[in-house]
């Protein structure tokens, strides 16, 4: 059923076919040319991050960091249970066993008061997913993480270019993983990248993103042949999606800006309408500055949540809900997961509610959202 307000749609910033057409008139649409270089010194130096790597999803990326961190069967990882599947997926395919830890009431964010006591002797990593592109209480995160030795791994699908108490989200972890998926801010369709902030696994991760071969090192000229050294797989994205991403990299402050300002209206023209409500805005803490990924509303119950979908529909907006608690999912329960375990996730996730958010949403459209939301009778 097409939407007259669809939730997401798309957008292009302007040269994503010329660069896809000269990605392709250039004879090398692999992975790994001139377009994969270019958007690797993008992020490089718009991050600081000292190694980017394309990927061919986040999802990937995440199993790249499975592999780099050498997750073995019983190692045991800590995830939000409010977060995507590939959070957890990519560290139980290496046969980890997921702990699920319960989200913040306010940025539904991995609550990190609740860490310590869910850390054992086999914990080998901590995933905060930052979500919404609002940071996870970060300090408090990679201090607990070093009094244990665990890794921190960022899943920073929401929040390219957004900030904890001024560094960029994506530059805490030793590892970081993004998402260019086309629901995404920065998209290319289908794509990621693994940001590498801790220097020792750069050398490894080029092999593993190579099937496992040193050919990363034989195109730089430091060995005569390229063979097969280590695991791996193929996670290198063709040239033809790094030709769109670049030209998406290139327009990003334009992009950010123009997420920011629907953003900031759909703040300014529900807070009071919320209010009287019982319905909940987002929570930004003073130190983040965040990525302007999504707006959510948290409704009082879910018939209410339900019924709000159902008058949007009506009037042809889709609006969406979105994670479903990981550890009441049928894998969380053979990990273990049982309802009650995640109270936070378990309301959040019944309540929570994703209004239009698109680049092209334009203001006459994003007013009749805010009207449609307005006339809404429990
Ligand atoms: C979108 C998303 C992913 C997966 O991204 P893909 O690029 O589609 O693999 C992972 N984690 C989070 C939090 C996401 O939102």
């Amino acid at each position: 059923m097409a939407f007259r307000i669809p939730f997401n749609v798309p957008g292009l910033a302007g040269d994503e076919l010329r660069y896809v057409a000269d990605a392709i008139t250039r004879g090398h649409t692999a992975g790994d040319g001139v377009y994969t270089a270019r958007c690797h010194e993008f992020l490089q130096r718009e991050l600081g991050v000292p190694r980017v790597l394309l990927t061919t999803s986040c999802t990937h990326a995440l199993e790249m960091a499975a592999l780099l961190l050498d997750i073995q069967a019983g190692d045991e990882v800590i995830v939000p249970a409010f977060t995507f599947v590939s959070t957890v997926n990519a560290f139980v395919l290496r046969g980890a066993k997921p702990v699920f830890a319960d989200v913040r009431p306010d940025t539904l964010n991995l609550n990190e008061e609740q860490l310590e006591p869910l850390i054992t002797s086999r914990t080998r990593a901590i995933l905060p997913v930052h979500y919404a592109g609002v940071g996870c209480e970060m300090d408090r995160i990679l201090e607990i993480a070093q009094r244990h030795s665990v890794a921190v791994v960022e899943d920073n699908a929401h929040g390219l270019f957004a900030r904890y108490k001024g560094k960029l989200l994506g530059t805490f972890g030793c590892l970081a993983t993004q998402s260019f998926h086309e629901t995404k801010n920065i998209i290319c369709g289908e794509g990621g990248a693994l940001l590498i902030n801790d220097a020792r696994y750069v050398e490894r991760a080029e092999v593993i993103r190579e099937k496992g071969t040193n050919r990363s090192r034989f195109y730089r000229g430091q060995v005569d042949k390229y063979t097969w050294v280590d695991i791996g797989s193929s996670y290198l994205p063709s040239e033809i999606l790094a030709a769109f991403l670049l030209a998406q990299l290139e327009r990003h402050e334009q992009i950010q800006a123009v997420r920011r300002r629907i953003w900031e209206r759909y703040d300014e023209r529900l807070r009071d309408w919320a209010a009287g409500r019982g319905v909940v805005c987002p929570k930004v803490p003073p130190h983040c500055q965040h990525a302007f990924h999504m707006y959510y509303i948290l409704m009082p119950s879910l018939e209410c949540r339900q019924k709000l979908i159902a008058h949007l529909k009506q009037r042809s907006i889709l609006s969406v809900f979105h994670y479903l608690p990981l550890h009441l999912s049928d894998m969380g329960k053979r990990f273990g997961g049982r309802e009650g375990q995640c109270p936070v996730t378990e309301s959040v996730s019944d309540r929570l509610l994703r209004l239009p958010f698109y680049n092209g949403l334009t203001e006459e459209l994003q007013d009749e959202v805010i009207h449609a939301l307005a006339d809404f009778q429990e």
